[in-house]
Formats: structure tokens, C-alpha cells, sequence
């Protein structure tokens, strides 16, 4: 754009605090976008941006370098003039002064403020906790300090049958650990899938050696000096060298809270990425908001999410059209088999399964009201693009055709403009 064209607005400094998928992204958005003003991306941690997803996956796997994928290279954030701030953490907004206050006493003044701090690790508050050897899963520095105690023969005991848990449990099992999977529900990833993609992934766990003990509920953490075992509300004990805790996140909205801005578990934006404020945005992990499919309000936890709400946010504040936003999706691998899920499911919307679990490669199809809401795929993916663009139009399905994995996803269909 000639100078002269750049609006004075885009000249502006934007304070983006968290440097995740969402804040990174909304950093790369902006400056794509032709925003001039200074860019100041904030971070607690210390780290070049990365990914998370590798932590619980190839960062456990034995052999492998201790490193996780950088979300983006340190020459990208100096080529775009995005500053980064790192290893320091925000204590306050200044909402009528328009700064934040960062724990190092300095303030930076912001045109523009974006809240992308994501979330933490659902602490596990039972007596003894906080022994050595109790461990949670978020972070590098966790990754490496799980990677570090998962030896052969260590008996690790897993609080929580979650994308966490079961990808640990996987990574533990790999490693020639004994491994235990302590669990609330009656089956593993039950916030995430139905019981038959549940039974599958639970029967491949158990073959690798790794035990469920489900409706168990944790009382306490016990040891002399370290954890050493886990007893459940039953009276058993489980004895333990390594506790994982994998029991959920909760948004980090503290700072939002504080400020005054509208959060009920999580920051509540609309589809633009504004909170409360009309100044202030929010993305990713740390955003509650109203779905545009089914109008449920809901907090998504995937990279999905946060590269859609950062380009609304990105947009938005340089005046600009968002792109369409793709369908949420998500991605687990255990013990090398992959369960790949387009859209969101509800635990009461029907089911119909797609090929046989035994064959190690088939679909279940979620409906709503006879239309489809969501698709897991397990072991292969031919269904998930059909997928997603299905649930886009929110087309009806035949339920018997649904059923016959000889007929491609769209041809069970009935009102498609496909
Ligand atoms: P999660 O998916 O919420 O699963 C946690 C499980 O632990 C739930 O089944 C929960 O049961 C159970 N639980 C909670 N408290 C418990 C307790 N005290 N004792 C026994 N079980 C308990 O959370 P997560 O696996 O920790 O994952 C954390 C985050 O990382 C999520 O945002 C997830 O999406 C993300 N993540 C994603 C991937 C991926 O996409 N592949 C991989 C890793 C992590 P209730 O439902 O009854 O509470």
C-alpha cells in the first residue's frame, strides 16, 4: 500500500499477550494484513514460540531430539518487526490508560490489546499433589521432565483417559513402562468420542500392555518424600514412580477477569474476536464464544479454533473481511493409529459406525436432528473432507447409506449442493 494510503489507525501499536497458535498468528495476520504500528507479542515463557501438539507425541518418543517444532523461525518475527517479549508475565491491564503492566515493573501502551494466554493444566488438588514425581503435561520444560522419567520398567499411574493421558499412555508404553490409566468415566476420551471409537482405542491400549481402571476416583497422592502411589476413593493403591495428571485445562482469564472483561469460563468474544471491550480482543483456548453452527456456546481446544479466531481478530482490527473458517477439527495418534474428528459431537446425538472396528480402519458418523454435526475417523481419512464439508451445509443424511462404507460419505447425502 503507498505510504500515503496507510490509514494513521494502522500505525498504531497492538499488544498481543500469549505467544501460542492464536497469538502468533494474530502477530503474522497483521503485519500480512499491512499493519504498520508496532507489534509486541508477550510471553510467560521464554522458548521461540512452538507447537504443542508434538509434546505428547514425538517430543516422549525415545531417541528422539529434544526439541518441538517452532510455531515460527526467530528471523520471521525480526523480518515482520514483530517484537518479542519473553519470560516475563502480565500482572495488569490499565483499561482507561490503555497499557499493560508486566511483572518487570514496565509498561506498554497499546492501541489494540489481543488476550490469546490460552490455557494451563487442570491442577490435580488431592493430598499430596504437590509430591516430587507429580507431574502435568503443557509445557517443553513438562515434555522434558515427563521424557526424562518415562524408563523401562517405571510404573507410571495416569490420572485422566484423555487426548493426554492416552497419548502419554502410548509414549510410556513405547518406553517399556508400566502403565495405568486411572480414569473417572466408564471409558477413555469420553468428553471427545462415543463409546465405539472409545472400545476400539481401549482394546489397542490394552494390547500394548497399558491398564484402565475406570470410575476411579483419586483421594490422594502417597509417598515419603516422593509420590510412590495413588489411592482411589475405593481404598486401592496403586503403586507409581511417575503420577501424570492429564485431568483437563482451565482457561487463563485471570488477568481478563481482572480488567473488568465479561468471562465465564473463559473470555466471552463474539465473531470478531471482541470482548467485552471494544478495544480488546480475544483468541484461542481462552475464548468463549457462540458456536456459528449450532449456536451452543462453547470453548474450543484446538488449533483450528485459534488460527480461525486470530484471522477474525487480525481482520477486525485492520478493517478487513476474515477469511471462511474452517470446520473445527481434531487430531490424536496412539500407538501409530490416528483418530481424526471434523466438527464438534454432542454425547446425544445419534450414531451410525462406518466399517468394521475390528479391520483397524472405520468412521463414526454423528447426526443431529438427522443432519450430520460430526465424523471420527480412525485408521484412515477418506471420510474427513467429505466430512467437513457436510457439516458446513449441515446436510441430512441417509442413516442406512451412512452405514455402508462402500458408498462415499456424500452419496448418503440427501440435499447436498455437493
Ligand atoms: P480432557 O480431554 O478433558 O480429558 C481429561 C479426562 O480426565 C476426562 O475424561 C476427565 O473426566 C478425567 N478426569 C478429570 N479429573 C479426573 C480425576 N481427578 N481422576 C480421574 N480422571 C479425571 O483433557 P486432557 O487429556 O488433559 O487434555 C488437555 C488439553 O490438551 C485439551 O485441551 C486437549 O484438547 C489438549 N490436547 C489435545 C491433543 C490432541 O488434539 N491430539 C493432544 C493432547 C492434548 P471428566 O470428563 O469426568 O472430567
Amino acid at each position: 500500500m503507498p505510504e500515503q494510503q496507510i490509514p494513521n489507525e494502522h500505525q498504531q501499536p497492538v499488544v498481543i499477550i500469549g505467544a501460542g497458535h492464536s497469538g502468533v498468528a494474530v502477530a503474522a495476520g497483521l503485519r500480512t494484513r499491512g499493519w504498520r504500528g508496532r507489534i509486541l507479542l508477550l510471553d510467560a515463557e521464554k522458548e521461540t514460540p512452538y507447537e504443542r501438539p508434538p509434546l505428547s507425541k514425538e517430543l516422549l518418543k525415545a531417541g528422539a531430539p529434544d526439541e518441538s517444532t517452532l510455531l515460527r523461525k526467530e528471523k520471521f518475527f525480526l523480518d515482520k518487526g514483530i517484537e518479542r517479549l519473553g519470560g516475563l508475565s502480565v500482572e495488569s491491564i490499565d483499561r482507561s490508560g490503555k497499557a499493560v503492566i508486566l511483572s518487570d515493573g514496565s509498561r506498554h501502551a497499546y492501541h489494540r490489546l489481543v488476550i490469546a494466554t490460552g490455557s494451563r493444566a487442570r491442577a490435580l488438588t488431592v493430598p499430596g499433589a504437590d509430591l516430587p514425581g507429580v507431574l502435568a503435561l503443557r509445557t517443553k520444560d513438562d515434555a522434558l521432565e515427563l521424557k526424562r522419567v518415562l524408563v523401562a520398567d517405571a510404573r507410571v499411574a495416569i490420572i485422566g483417559a484423555g487426548y493426554i493421558g492416552l497419548e502419554v499412555a502410548a509414549a510410556a508404553a513405547a518406553r517399556g513402562c508400566q502403565v495405568t490409566v486411572l480414569e473417572f468415566q466408564d471409558r477413555v476420551m469420553s468428553r471427545v468420542t462415543s463409546a465405539p471409537v472409545s472400545c476400539f482405542f481401549e482394546n489397542i491400549h490394552r494390547e500394548k500392555g497399558v491398564r484402565f481402571v475406570f470410575g476411579a476416583a483419586v483421594t490422594a497422592i502417597e509417598g515419603v518424600g516422593r509420590a510412590e502411589q495413588v489411592q482411589t476413593a475405593d481404598g486401592a493403591r496403586f503403586p507409581a514412580d511417575v503420577v501424570l495428571a492429564g485431568i483437563g485445562v482451565v482457561p487463563n482469564q485471570e488477568i481478563a477477569e481482572a480488567a473488568g472483561l465479561n468471562c465465564k469460563d473463559g473470555i466471552l468474544v463474539d465473531d470478531h474476536g471482541r470482548t467485552s471491550e471494544p478495544e480488546i480482543y480475544a483468541a484461542g483456548d481462552v475464548t468463549r464464544f457462540t458456536s456459528r453452527i449450532d449456536g451452543q456456546s462453547q470453548r474450543l481446544e484446538c488449533i483450528q479454533n485459534a488460527m480461525a479466531q486470530a484471522d477474525s481478530v487480525a481482520a477486525h482490527i485492520t478493517g478487513q473481511t476474515p477469511s471462511e473458517p474452517e470446520i473445527p477439527w481434531f487430531r490424536t495418534v496412539q500407538h501409530g493409529v490416528r483418530l481424526q474428528t471434523a466438527g464438534v459431537r454432542h454425547p446425544d446425538d445419534d450414531i451410525i459406525v462406518r466399517g468394521t472396528p475390528a479391520d483397524g480402519k472405520f468412521s463414526v458418523v454423528y447426526l443431529r436432528k438427522g443432519r450430520l454435526s460430526a465424523v471420527d475417523t480412525v485408521g484412515g481419512l477418506s471420510d474427513f473432507r467429505p466430512a467437513k464439508k457436510l457439516i458446513a451445509q449441515a446436510a441430512a443424511i441417509d442413516p442406512a447409506l451412512a452405514a455402508d462404507p462402500s458408498i462415499p460419505l456424500t452419496g448418503a447425502a440427501l440435499q447436498p449442493s455437493y
